[in-house]
């Protein structure tokens, strides 16, 4: 077998094998193949795609690339996966939900990408907390814990870091087949026995429409089980900030309110229960997705959530006594400024690419992959679709590191609310469910 004719047979749409798939993510992770060669399979990968068979040998073959966690738990092994939004921080409420359920949840995730925000970056804002602790440290927390959110490590599917990296040079990311097998390899090396996979369609998404977001679902959810992992997934509204924060810090504190009850966030609770559900239904804790998701909202409700996630945030460097103390423990920034509406008002549309750019812009994200994150900014208690508003009233107020950031920021966040007169219809949370 050589690179040569994987490539051509990619080429002339006659897909990839499961010994070609192998043999080339090896050649990735190993260097056998080189940065030409990648770029070029890439490229027909996206001009031809590799059609369902192909998507399961590719996801198979880039999860074998690196290490493949194996456990052996008195619980069923789950996680979720976002494919990116604004304002979502449901892992960090899901993680320790499920966990307090009696499921295990070895979640591995990443930083912001482009306008979205990263469940990393989140986490960092709390002070000590360490996203690469180690595989042996990680299976640990898993394992006396119940969950722990970590950054994949260097041996975690190499095979996909590599062609990643080539993609994002190559214009070849947006092809439907490669997010595939990239996400679902780096999931799926930790080991997982269930997954729930949380597609949001919408402004703030990369799938902009349905039609995308369900095509994008279809071929994760087949793969995911033709790789021998039980998925489903919910398409979920991202036509705005799924929570009334956008930033750092803004979004662990919005979790901790919501995680304590003293001050709780309805459009997170609901999703988180609506995943949860899935998810204790697929792995055999909840007979159904309802009765599942009624177990999420006891978790909740009851602070065992909290209590699981204040141990987790311990036993991965940050502060023992968070739960009690994060309005303290977490950074604030110096400047916060109203965003007024300029008149009397509902709040009609959203453009949550606009709203993740400008907490990008404030420092809250990156620009470039060096980018130091400010923890601190971001945007809060924003308004969503429906909302009625005086001339006045803020659509939600800017965190930023300056006077002059604050002014281009407030800027930015008005020009992403649409104002009308007639109120509008409020977007489902839950579009839909692929099985
Ligand atoms: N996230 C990934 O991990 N890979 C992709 O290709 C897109 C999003």
């Amino acid at each position: 077998m050589d690179a040569r004719s994987i490539i051509a047979a990619v080429r002339d749409g006659r897909g990839l094998a499961d010994d070609a798939a192998q043999w080339f993510a090896q050649g990735l992770a190993s260097g056998g193949v080189s940065d030409a060669q990648a770029g070029a399979f890439a490229m027909a990968v996206y001009l031809k795609g590799i059609g369902a068979g192909g998507r399961v040998a590719l996801t198979r073959a880039m999860r074998d690339s690196g290490r493949v966690l194996q456990w052996s738990l008195p619980g069923p092994v789950l996680d979720k996966h976002s494919t990116g939004g604004i304002g979502d921080s449901i892992s960090l409420l899901l993680a320790p939900a499920l966990a307090a359920c009696g499921a295990y949840v070895p979640m591995i995730s990443g930083r912001g990408l482009g306008h979205t925000g990263g469940t990393l970056d989140k986490l960092e804002s709390i002070p000590g907390y360490r996203t690469d602790p180690g595989v042996e440290r990680f299976a640990q927390v898993v394992r006396e814990v119940g969950c722990a959110i970590v950054g994949a490590s260097a041996d975690v599917a190499p095979a996909d870091r590599r062609l990643y990296g080539i993609r994002d040079i190559s214009g070849t990311v947006e092809s439907i087949d490669l997010i595939t097998a990239s996400i679902l390899s780096k999931k799926l090396a930790a080991g997982l026995e269930v997954l729930v996979l949380d597609v949001k369609a919408g402004s703030g998404a990369f799938m902009k429409s349905l039609a995308d977001a369900r095509a994008l679902a279809h071929a994760l959810v087949d793969a995911a089980n033709g790789a021998g992992c039980s998925t489903i997934a919910l398409i979920t509204d991202m036509n705005q900030p799924l929570g009334q924060s956008a930033g750092n810090a803004l979004e662990v504190l919005e979790v901790m309110e919501t995680l304590t009850g003293s001050a709780v966030n309805e459009p997170l609770w609901e999703l988180t229960e609506a995943l949860g559900g899935e998810a204790l239904a697929l792995a055999g804790l909840a007979g159904t997705p309802q009765e599942g998701a009624s177990m999420i909202d006891e978790a909740l409700e009851s602070g065992r959530a909290a209590a699981m996630f204040g141990r987790m945030i311990a036993a991965l460097g940050g502060p023992a006594d968070f739960v009690e103390r994060y309005p303290d423990r977490l950074p604030a920034a110096p400047v916060i400024r109203p965003v007024p509406a300029t008149r009397d008002c509902f709040v009609t549309a959203v453009n949550g690419a606009v709203l993740g750019d400008a907490v990008v812009h404030l420092g809250g994200g990156r620009l470039v992959g060096s980018d130091r994150i400010n923890p601190s900014v971001g945007l809060s208690r924003l308004a969503r679709i429906g909302d009625e508003l005086d001339r006045g009233e803020p659509v939600g107020f800017v965190h930023a590191a300056s006077e002059a950031a604050a002014e281009r920021a407030v800027a930015q966040v008005a020009a992403a609310y649409t104002l009308g007169f007639e109120a509008p219809r409020e977007p489902l949370l839950v579009a839909e469910r692929v099985a």
